[in-house]
């Protein structure tokens, strides 16, 4: 049903951390409330074993779910501009392990590296590099927390092409060096 980006549990972690990069690119639905959200919803945490996933606003619906009257998941395809977002996201969480360039990203979607990187930091407030770094991070202590590989190899595994960004961009989101996360979590 999903592309293979997100394993379950990767989902459950994004929507507990209200991760607005996720947005519109999949939906959790509760099924003890029989209401559905973006992964953003600042709603309380339900329990993992209640919770289900849909790609699409009409899934969700179909499958006898209502839109959550705070963070209106149906209301997230309504503007034109969010499906180029939304097109450039896919293509990004399909690719970030790769050696990305605007250039490609912007091909793929079939529109200029100019006009994108305009869209995107206006209907996002970010700029690609700060979400494809998001995604990296996103992943890379995703890998620390579920494996024990090394952090250079963790480093290259999600697509950062040196240490040195690697160490600034997982510094810079998390407020940790890796390493200093890594000991956080062996404690
Ligand atoms: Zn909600």
């Amino acid at each position: 049903m999903f592309p293979t980006t997100f394993s379950f549990n990767e989902m459950v972690k994004i929507a507990n951390n209200c991760d607005d990069a996720y947005d519109g690119l999949f939906f959790y639905a509760v099924k003890t409330t029989g209401i559905f959200c973006r992964p953003s919803c600042k709603s309380r945490s339900p329990k993992t074993e209640n919770i289900t996933f849909f790609q699409t606003v009409e899934e969700a619906k179909k499958a006898g779910f209502r839109p959550c009257k705070k963070c209106q998941p149906d209301k997230i395809h309504f503007n034109p501009m969010m499906d180029i977002v939304h097109d450039a996201e896919r293509y990004i969480l399909g690719h970030y392990t790769e050696n990305l360039t605007w250039k490609q990203i912007a091909q793929n979607i079939g529109i200029s590296p100019y006009h994108l990187g305009r869209i995107f930091k206006k209907q996002t407030a970010r700029t690609l590099r700060v979400y494809l770094e998001n995604i990296r991070v996103n992943k890379a202590v995703h890998l620390l927390r579920n494996t024990n590989l090394s952090l250079s190899d963790i480093c290259y595994e999600v697509g950062f092409q040196s240490y040195s960004s690697f160490y600034h961009a997982f510094q810079k989101q998390t407020q940790y060096a890796p390493q200093q996360y890594r000991k956080q979590i062996d404690k």
